[in-house]
């Protein structure tokens, strides 16, 4: 049960299609066995009645049938005061032979005739007449007036003390027998083989079984693949939304949202492994501006100017490395993060993105543009301040590298 809800909780939160797949497919295979289970259990348990009440019905029949055609050797007499089955001992060897004639269309193996004292006063093993089976409590429950029926397969029947096993599966049926006032008089006991009933059922059982496997195998391959296919939509979809959720458009590097929440990370990161850190080294903070851009706009339209930024990005690039934060913080202003770096090595990278900016002129159709920027540079080692200090104080280098001339790197640690 525990599974069940697992593997639900899973369904409704899984995260990944891949995973989701996998959880459906986990559910498919054991929706299946459990479904084939019941189903086993459930076909059987019906097939058992069927033949319990296909053997009680023509026992009845062949019982009362056989009543009326041997009435001449099995009476109805009254002892004590009760009436009672009775056979005269001369007639049981006539009685024996008809009866034998008459059962030999039907599938019946045994037959046992008792008087209301549990006596059998014929059985067509003729070694058991005489004797009484007064401990059978089925025999008790037929001469209240109920008709009893058990199935036993070849292994486990057995009868009176000297009788011998019997080699096939048979149906033992109990019918009581009434005189004209409806009061029993004694019971029949009739042992029907179900061998071929029973093949036949079995038969029945691994048919229904097949049919019910594989229409669910059908059905569960058919939406395995809806599934698959609407999963893989909904992947790209994710991805999609993940990128442009994270990553700016017209540049591809991060936007300002997935940039703060990446520097929040690395400035947590360094704060819990700051003793680990040798002395030095830390969390560079660099903020670029291009410089005089509304004029480049201005100038020469929207569309130069977002092939310059496109540009001075990739150029940036060049100079960053693998593990450096790098994304666009506002219109033409930048933000870079450099992790593990002493404040040394925080001003050198300022001023190579400096030069790599502005060293050659940007070529946009016929145009050649020079473009230079101002940066502010920073660096800290997350004691004693938070990330909105560093922020503010990388954007006032910034403003002092703007009011200081332009095209240059204003740093302070
Ligand atoms: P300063 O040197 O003081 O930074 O001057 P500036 O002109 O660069 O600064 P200002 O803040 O006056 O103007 C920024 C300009 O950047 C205005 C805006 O049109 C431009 N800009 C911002 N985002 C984009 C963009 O995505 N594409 C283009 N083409 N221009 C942009
Ligand atoms: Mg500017
Ligand atoms: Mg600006």
């Amino acid at each position: 049960m525990r599974f069940l809800t697992d593997v639900v909780q899973n369904l409704g939160t899984s995260d990944s299609p891949e995973r989701f797949k996998k959880t459906y497919l986990l559910l498919v295979f054991s929706s299946l066995i459990l479904i084939l289970a019941l189903s086993f259990t459930v076909i059987s348990q019906q097939n058992r009645n069927n033949l319990i009440d296909d053997a009680e019905f023509h026992s009845e029949k062949i019982a009362l049938a056989l009543l009326s055609s041997e009435s001449n050797f099995i009476h109805t007499r009254t002892r004590d005061g009760a009436d009672t089955l009775s056979i005269d001992p001369a007639d049981i060897a006539s009685l024996d032979l008809n009866i034998r004639l008459f059962l030999h269309p039907f599938n019946i193996v045994k037959i046992k005739i008792y008087n209301s004292e549990k006596r059998i006063i014929y059985s067509t093993e003729q070694a058991l007449i005489g004797k009484s089976d007064r401990g059978n409590l089925r025999l008790g429950n037929a001469l209240g007036g109920m008709r009893q029926s058990v199935i036993k397969n070849r292994q486990s029947i057995t009868d009176l003390s000297d009788e011998r096993r019997m080699e096939v599966d048979v149906a033992e049926v109990y019918v009581p027998v009434r005189n004209e006032r409806g009061q029993v008089v004694g019971v029949f006991e009739l042992y029907s083989d179900i061998g071929d009933l029973k093949n036949s059922f079995r038969d029945h059982l691994v048919y229904s079984l097949a049919t019910i496997f594989i229409a669910l195998l059908l059905l569960s391959l058919t939406s395995y693949v809806v599934i698959v296919r609407e999963s893989d939509a909904l992947s790209t979809a994710y991805q999609l939304l993940e990128t442009l959720a994270t990553v700016d458009s017209l540049t591809g590097i991060y936007n300002r949202r997935q940039l703060l929440i990446r520097a929040a990370e690395l400035y947590s990161m360094m704060q819990r492994s700051r003793e680990k850190l040798p002395d030095g080294v830390g969390l560079g903070v660099i903020m670029i501006d291009v410089d005089f851009f509304k004029l480049v706009n201005d100038t020469h339209g929207h569309l130069v100017g977002d092939n310059i930024l496109n540009d001075l990005t990739r150029r940036i690039e060049t100079v960053l490395r693998p593990y450096d934060v790098f994304g666009r913080y506002g219109g033409e202003e930048f933000l870079l993060f450099l992790p593990n770096t002493s404040c040394e090595e925080a001003k050198q990278i300022s001023c190579r993105i400096l030069n790599t900016v502005s060293c050659e002129p940007y070529q946009v159709g016929e145009l050649s543009l020079r473009v230079t920027t101002s940066i502010g540079c920073t660096w800290t080692d997350a004691h004693e301040e938070n990330l909105d200090h560093v922020l503010s104080r990388v954007d006032n280098l910034l403003y002092e590298a703007k009011r200081s001339g332009r095209n240059q790197v204003v740093c302070r640690f």
